[in-house]
């Protein structure tokens, strides 16, 4: 029998006992559930731009959507050329890439129509199609797009001086400014068995926290999960021995590209690329249950291994 499930909260945010948020609520864009907490003077404007944000943006950067940007690079109308600012996104999203040594691949759009996960009854396609798609350079942002976004949404309460926030742009944490009791924003990272958070990471101002999984959209079809982020050699769903990994990075886009590459690389070279770096930490979540985190990643809750920047 196939499913589709979409888990939406992926991480939790825990307000412990700071004083409650002067606009909140909960809305669905980009094809997932959105949290938004809000504390500052213009909090309820502020809540009232962060929607028209996050609407700006799908509409901009879905692959569906007649008229976004990414719609009109798929079909290929040799007018189409998108505007400076959008193509300034496009050439991020291809640097990142290119750090990513091709884990991160942007243009699989063609590919991820054909396993198609977010549909109601997706199916196992068949492997020559597979295999013709990747030939295609269709772009598709999915797995970039939230965390750019949480970036947007920081620009919209910088210019409206609001104190503090967190969003919950599914799955992908933007925090902002200080939590309101002046201790660190706590953050849980979600089970990938369901449940309660298996850990909670503590971070401090305005940061990203993104978190790739295998449970966040699969189906299964003859017993076997296929899950939504693809190797880009083979087209398919890829077999390392993660559950997640979760990046915590002051840029939105960054942590986006990078959760879904690290997932990609699997955890040795993860650890590798992490070491090769300095602008990101990184938790991950093995098959068998075991955590890891790197060395400046403060994670509470749970038993972890840390993953030395020296080996
Ligand atoms: P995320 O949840 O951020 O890891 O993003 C997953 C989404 O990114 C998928 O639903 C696809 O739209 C897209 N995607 C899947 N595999 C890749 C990949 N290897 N590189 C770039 N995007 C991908
Ligand atoms: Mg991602």
């Amino acid at each position: 029998m196939k499913r589709f499930v979409c888990a939406v909260l992926i991480c939790l945010m825990l307000a412990g006992c700071a004083p409650a948020p002067t606009a909140q609520g909960t809305v669905f864009a980009m094809d997932t559930v959105m949290e938004l907490q809000i504390w500052g003077e213009d909090s309820a404007l502020a809540y009232d731009r962060l929607l028209a944000t996050l609407a700006e943006q799908e509409s901009l950067w879905s692959v569906k959507k007649e008229g976004s940007v990414l719609y009109q690079l798929n079909s290929g109308d040799p007018q189409y050329v998108p505007s400076p600012e959008h193509a300034s996104l496009l050439n991020r999203v291809e640097a990142l890439a290119e750090r990513t040594g091709g884990a991160f691949d942007p243009k699989l759009g063609a590919v991820s129509g054909l396993w198609n996960f977010s549909a109601s009854d997706p199916v196992v396609p068949d492997p020559e199609a597979v295999a013709a798609a990747l030939e295609k350079a269709q772009w598709d942002l999915g797995g970039a797009v939230k965390g750019w976004t949480g970036q947007q949404c920081v620009q919209v309460l910088q210019a409206l001086r609001i104190d503090r926030a967190i969003l919950n742009l599914g799955g992908n944490i933007q925090t902002y400014g200080e939590k309101p009791d002046g201790k660190p924003w706590q953050i849980g990272i979600q089970n990938p068995d369901g449940g309660d958070s298996i850990g909670i990471l503590s971070v401090e101002g305005t940061m990203a926290v993104v978190t790739s999984g295998d449970y966040q959209r699969y189906f299964e079809e003859n017993g076997v999960k296929y899950h939504h982020i693809l190797d880009p050699e083979t087209g398919c769903p890829v077999q390392t021995e993660l559950r997640s990994v979760t990046v915590i990075c002051r840029d939105g886009l960054t942590a986006d590209v990078l959760s879904t590459a690290l997932f990609v690389m699997g955890v040795e070279k993860a650890a590798r690329f992490w070491r090769d770096s300095d602008d990101f930490e990184a938790v991950f979540i093995l098959t068998g249950g075991q955590i890891l985190a790197t060395e400046g990643t403060v994670l509470s809750g749970c038993e972890y291994g840390v993953i030395q920047r020296e080996k």
